[in-house]
């Protein structure tokens, strides 16, 4: 059942892994959960390794492993059990990933996973890359010490200080404007280090979503425009209403001169800021689908998570195109409570402020081309993923005007 390691000299060696093999995914969480769905739809059995009992992607899985990320028997059982094994977090363990690759076929590889979850590697990928990519990350330093402190140059402030790993959600990350502002907010993050970077005047957000076959085919999406509120993706657009075409090209260029610098396997999401002047910068980089990438489910022939199970098991990618314009809308926890977003679906009760409610999932699907996707959370939190919205329609507007309609349902400032 297991397949041999992935080698860049042997791809045409790989047999495809035919339904109703099992695939497992590294995590539980949303990610894993639209991954099974879509895995499952094609036939094949999936195993989620996560350490929570209860979890999103747990609850539909035939098979939840409940143990540690780096726990060899379990690591050991799910190899023995699936003849392909991805990740749906990027800060998975790479040595997990290097450890399962000896007995079956792991995409993204551990390697590839190991860049993407330190900023710094990262960024220095980037850099090595800009040749070919056309694009550059934007200026940084690397502040491990007092005397990188001092070393800041003038040019890189004001800027933000970032963690330079586990950082999701704009979570470890500190605007500064001065050396003084960067040595308490080093500090305060307990002296692990940080990449300090240069706050640059952003017009807007995009992403590129990827996906790269063991044989070197490779796929990009539509460019999606992403809003953030609070550090926290907010909307995704596709396509974006202030991109043009020849900053699509230019990002999607680089999308596949990235994935192929990187001789990646499964599905890449890459970040860009596209600033004032119209030039383009990388961000960063995720090693999985990406919540900018949830649009594809319902408006595009193949979605990521379909995407990735076909380059995990070795059949050929599928179709990316768009078939409908689409606007996501993430569902944040805080649409449960009281004097926050939330409306109560039965005429709101205007009760205790943190009384928890089911939003007006009624009135939300009675809008046309709405599509509701829930991750079976019991536990709503402020700021927690409970689930997106995605709204697609014959053009852009009409899918803008039912995320203009959605947000009123939902209380949500548009
Ligand atoms: P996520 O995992 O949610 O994508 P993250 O915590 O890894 O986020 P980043 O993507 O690096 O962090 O940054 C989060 C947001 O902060 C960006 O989407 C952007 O809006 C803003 N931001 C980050 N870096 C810069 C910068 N150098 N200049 C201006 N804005 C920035
Ligand atoms: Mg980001």
């Amino acid at each position: 059942m297991n397949q041999p390691q992935q080698t860049a000299s042997l791809p045409a060696l790989l047999p495809t892994a035919t339904p109703p093999t099992w695939l497992g995914v590294m995590g539980g969480g949303q990610l894993g959960r639209m991954f099974a769905h879509a895995a499952q739809s094609m036939g094949y059995k999936v195993a989620v390794l996560e350490p929570a009992a209860d979890c999103p992607a747990g609850d539909v899985a035939e098979r939840l492993i409940t143990a540690g990320y780096t726990d060899p028997a379990a690591l050991a059982a799910l190899s023995a059990l699936c003849a392909a094994v991805t990740t749906e977090f990027e800060n998975v363990p790479a040595d997990s990933m290097a450890l399962l690759a000896q007995a079956s076929f792991v995409a993204p590889s551990a390697a590839c996973v190991s860049i993407a979850q330190d900023r710094v590697a990262e960024k220095r990928f980037f850099v090595d890359c800009a040749a070919a990519s056309g694009v550059m990350p934007a200026p940084h330093q690397v502040i491990a010490s007092a005397a990188d402190i001092a070393a800041i140059p003038d040019a890189l402030l004001p800027g933000i200080l970032k963690t330079v790993r586990m950082g999701y959600d704009g979570k470890g990350q500190v605007r500064v404007n001065s050396r003084a502002d960067v040595q308490a907010a080093f500090a305060a993050m307990n002296g692990v280090t940080c990449l300090l970077e240069k706050m640059l005047p952003l017009a807007y957000e995009v992403s590129v979503l990827t996906a790269r076959g063991a044989d070197g085919a490779s796929v990009v999406y539509p460019i999606a425009e992403n809003v953030h509120r609070d550090g926290i993706l907010f909307t995704t657009t596709v396509p974006g209403p202030n991109v043009d075409a020849a900053c699509a090209c230019r990002a999607q260029d680089a999308a596949r001169a990235i994935v192929a610098r990187l001789g990646y396997v499964g599905v890449l999401c890459i970040e860009f800021f596209v600033l004032d002047d119209g030039s383009l910068v990388v961000n960063e980089m995720a090693p999985r689908p990406h919540n900018s990438g949830h649009y594809t489910i319902d408006a595009c022939v193949t979605s990521q998570f379909a995407q990735q199970v076909r380059a995990m098991a070795r059949l050929p990618l599928g179709d990316c195109r768009q078939h409908s314009p689409a606007v996501m809308l993430n569902i944040l926890g805080d649409l449960w409570f009281d004097g926050a977003a939330g409306e109560n679906s039965e005429g709101g009760d205007g009760g205790d402020a943190d009384s928890a409610r089911e939003p007006a999932w009624d009135r939300l699907l009675a809008l046309p081309g709405a599509c509701l996707h829930l991750y079976g959370k019991d536990d709503a939190r402020r700021g927690r993923k409970m689930g997106h919205a995605t709204f697609v329609a014959p053009t852009l507007a009409d899918a803008q005007a039912q995320l203009r309609a959605a947000c009123a349902i939902l209380g949500i400032a548009p």
